[in-house]
């Protein structure tokens, strides 16, 4: 196929035509098609359906620690809960306290703590002039969204399959001390996919913060969620708490995990992990704040997957799914866009996402035609902080939540309107 960017005026003219008929025929379709969000499909939840069985009124609500599940009491988890949640993120379940139904929950509650009591005893971030975080970008929305409520500076950090730029993050990190924390999505990140190299994990726990209460937020949400079956055909990271021992900085991460995509979005269990000091402090206010979380829904978890292969083996088959609208989608866009010049996409082995990077200018245009056409997309410029992408560019492409059916007619309109899109910013300079 000839490059779009070698056309001349009069063939990107020609171009624009054909594709503005194809345009109005996709329209007159009347498709409704979601790709805006990282939900699991009604198909991937049903797979789980079972364990709504493995707690019924005849089941003994008693931990293996005796402790009766129906009541108050274990404040920071079951410990047959912290030995599954550990075994997902790599942790000992003594670095573990599981808590409600969301990471994101437990996310905002830490920012939120360290912002009114400070963390560890530090001053509260609320009594200092400036508060800045750093955000490997593009990311995660929801961390963003959470930073700014507290009014918190947030500074981009680019990303590369590597991880995050990490000299720049070395330069702030340790020599800013108004720097006091780090998004970070290390393995199958939100949106590319990509997972840290060892000498980006080791270089993170090697850090040496200019501020004291300086913290990794290393949310581990997709720690399991592989596309592929063999060990060699997924990525491993090495474990950031054990790396961050080693390297004589135990307190320096806090890693959050939870079930939401292994069993059910808002009814799965969370977890967060880190030192016994980072521990002490968060259980402080926790305590204030709850008498407890939900330990039957623990309880349910745990009895359902029994332990760490259980839940791989339900994880298999959830990738299963996965994998055939991933490569359904990466196809698509190799058979439509291949040597057109106008987009470069990211081919995950893991995690939820794929990351499309259109031609500069072109993202919000893109994902405002998709939607006349009925194709749902996540905002553009909502993997940057403050909802704003520099090169206007980033599209995250979600495909978990529609049929393989509905995700490959959705993957057509997008590829027309790139097309369409990208024509019609080159015929601006032609
Ligand atoms: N972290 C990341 C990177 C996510 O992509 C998501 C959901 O999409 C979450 C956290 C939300 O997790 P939870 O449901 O545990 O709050």
């Amino acid at each position: 196929m000839k490059s779009y960017r070698q056309m001349n005026k009069a063939e990107l003219t020609e171009c624009k035509a054909q594709l503005e008929k194809a345009f109005e025929e996709a329209k007159a379709k009347g498709l409704q098609l979601d790709m805006s969000r990282g939900k699991p499909a009604a198909m991937q939840l049903d797979l789980v359906m079972p364990m709504m069985d493995a707690l019924t009124s005849k089941s003994e609500l008693i931990s293996e620690s005796g402790m009766d599940c129906r009541n108050y009491g274990g404040p920071d988890g079951l410990p047959e809960a912290k030995a599954l949640m550990a075994a997902m993120i790599d942790a000992k379940p003594e670095q573990v306290v599981v808590c409600g139904n969301s990471s994101l929950n437990i996310m905002y509650d830490t920012v939120s703590r360290s912002m009114t009591h400070g963390v560890c005893g530090s001053t509260p971030w609320c009594k200092l002039e400036e508060i800045k975080f750093l955000c490997p970008v593009p990311g995660y929305d929801r961390h963003f969204k959470v930073t700014q409520f507290f009014g918190i500076q947030m500074i981009n950090i680019p990303m590369s399959p590597e991880g995050p730029d990490m000299d720049l993050v070395e330069n702030y990190v340790n020599h800013d001390p108004a720097v006091k924390g780090i998004w970070c999505v290390p393995k199958y990140s939100n949106p590319q996919g990509y997972s840290y190299s060892d000498e980006t994990v080791r270089r993170f726990a090697a850090l040496t913060p200019a501020a004291e209460d300086f913290r990794i937020y290393w949310d581990n949400a997709y720690c399991v969620h592989h596309l592929y079956n063999g060990a060699e055909n997924q990525d491993h990271i090495l474990n950031i708490l054990e790396e961050c021992e080693k390297a004589g900085h135990p307190d320096l991460a806090f890693e959050f995990c939870s079930t939401s995509k292994v069993s059910f979005p808002g009814a799965g269990v969370a977890a967060v992990a880190s030192s016994e000091r980072n521990l002490e402090w968060i259980k402080a206010s926790m305590h204030v704040q709850t008498i407890g979380h939900d330990k039957i829904n623990q309880l349910r978890h745990v009895r359902y997957y029994k332990d760490f292969d259980g839940l791989m083996q339900q994880m298999q088959l959830h990738g299963d799914m996965m994998r055939s609208k991933f490569e359904a989608v990466e196809k698509r866009l190799a058979e439509a866009l291949d040597g057109l010049e106008i987009g470069t996409w990211t081919k995950p082995r893991g995690g939820y996402f794929i990351s499309f990077d259109a031609l500069p200018g072109c993202a919000k245009a893109i994902v405002a035609k998709c939607k006349e056409a009925g194709v749902t997309l996540t905002g553009a410029g909502a993997t940057f902080p403050y909802g704003l992408d520099p090169q206007d560019s980033n599209i995250r492409i979600a495909p978990s939540f529609p049929t393989p059916r509905e995700m490959s007619d959705a993957t057509e309109v997008f590829v027309l309107c790139v097309k369409l899109v990208s024509v019609e910013k080159l015929l601006e300079n032609a």
